[in-house]
């Protein structure tokens, strides 16, 4: 059979990931066949690792980069999903809920599903970021976690972070800050969002979004060890004692490549790209709105609006990688390989189409 290439990155409006940067591609590659989740054999990927945590760490703003407690996850839904199950094991309750709202990401159904958590959704207001009053009406003595967006997968929101902390620890409760793909962006912007910002306990931040590198990285932080220790288990044919992570074997690839990427980029790099994708998201926003076309504001470089259908279909029929919320309107994702040219080249699409 003839090996299909993989897609170029020409015409991906749809994506959260992007092109890797080359030194990380590098990297990856040398420690192709390396495991970080066995560290007593593999021990340059695991003090790579531990590097990847601290560069993590730095970004996320946490007191003590260098004794951050956290891993190199296979990606946010992993993150996410451990970041549940060690707020439920952390707490006394035997029926405990996580308050996560609307805008949160599909990741926190399958672990309220896995973990058998209830899972309470609580309404977002007008500009798409999660009510305070919903949450705080929503959580009671069993909630063992809210959950807070730093850059919603839909609009780019941010939640009130600092609000959501207040609201979690008054109930008794964890705050867990999903920034999957916010956290690459929001260390150059005014948002609240980090552990300086506030007293956030458990955050994800993938490298293989917004951070350039390659697929699996994706990253769970924590302000205290006792987080990963309520998820340790005994690993008896192991010379470690205990493993934190979900999955077993990992990507020492995954691993490796994250570190070249942020050695490479943190921060000078993430600064320019956060800034161009800004203004291209802004560009875009503003070029179609010129159009007659209703746009969501962009705050992070994700943009939305209203498009017909058959102008949707067309796009995709013209080979243009889109997709869209759940409310329908058209997404884009103004990533890293995503340049003014190819937004031009869209803009001159949709111009043709709507002829
Ligand atoms: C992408 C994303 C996730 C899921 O991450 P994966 O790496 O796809 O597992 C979770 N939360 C947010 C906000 C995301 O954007």
């Amino acid at each position: 059979m003839q090996r299909p290439e993989p897609q170029s990155f020409d015409r991906v409006l749809s994506s959260m990931c992007t092109e890797p940067h080359p030194a990380a591609r590098e990297a990856a590659e040398r420690y192709l066949a390396t495991n970080p989740g066995d560290p007593a054999t593999y021990e340059a990927v695991a003090s790579l690792e531990e590097r990847a945590v601290e560069l993590l760490a730095t970004l996320a703003d946490h007191p003590t980069p260098t004794d951050a407690a956290g891993y190199v996850t296979s990606g946010g839904t992993e993150a996410n999903v451990q970041a549940v199950r060690s707020a439920r094991n952390r707490h006394d309750a035997s029926d405990v809920n996580a308050v996560v709202p609307e805008s949160g990401h599909f990741s926190f159904h399958k672990a309220a599903e896995i973990l058998d958590v209830e899972l309470r959704t609580v309404p977002v207001d007008d500009g798409y970021r999660a009510r305070t009053d919903a949450v705080a009406a929503a959580v009671d003595s069993d909630t063992a976690l809210v959950v807070g967006v730093a850059g919603s997968t839909e609009y780019g929101r941010v939640d009130p972070i600092p609000a959501l902390a207040d609201i979690a620890h008054d109930a008794g409760a964890l705050l867990h800050v999903d920034a999957a793909w916010g956290g690459f962006l929001l260390p150059f912007t005014d948002h609240a969002w980090s552990f300086g910002d506030a007293p956030v306990d458990t955050l994800t931040i993938d490298p293989h979004k917004f951070g350039q590198a390659p697929v699996p990285a994706g990253g769970l932080l924590a302000r205290e060890s006792a987080a990963l220790d309520a998820l340790a288990v005994d690993t008896p044919y192991l010379e470690t004692r205990s493993q934190a992570t979900l999955t077993g074997t990992r990507s020492g690839a995954g691993v490796a490549g994250a570190v070249a990427a942020m050695e490479a980029l943190w921060p000078d790099g993430y600064r320019e790209a956060a800034e161009r994708a800004t203004e291209n998201a802004a560009w875009l926003a503003d070029t179609l709105a010129e159009r007659g076309t209703d746009v969501v504001e962009p705050t992070l470089p994700l943009v939305a609006a209203a498009l017909p259908e058959s102008e949707f279909d067309a796009l995709r029929e013209a080979g243009w990688k889109v997709s869209r919320t759940a409310a329908g309107e058209l997404r884009v994702v103004c990533m890293p390989h995503v340049t003014r040219d190819a937004l031009r080249a869209f803009v001159a699409d949709l111009d043709r189409i709507r002829e």
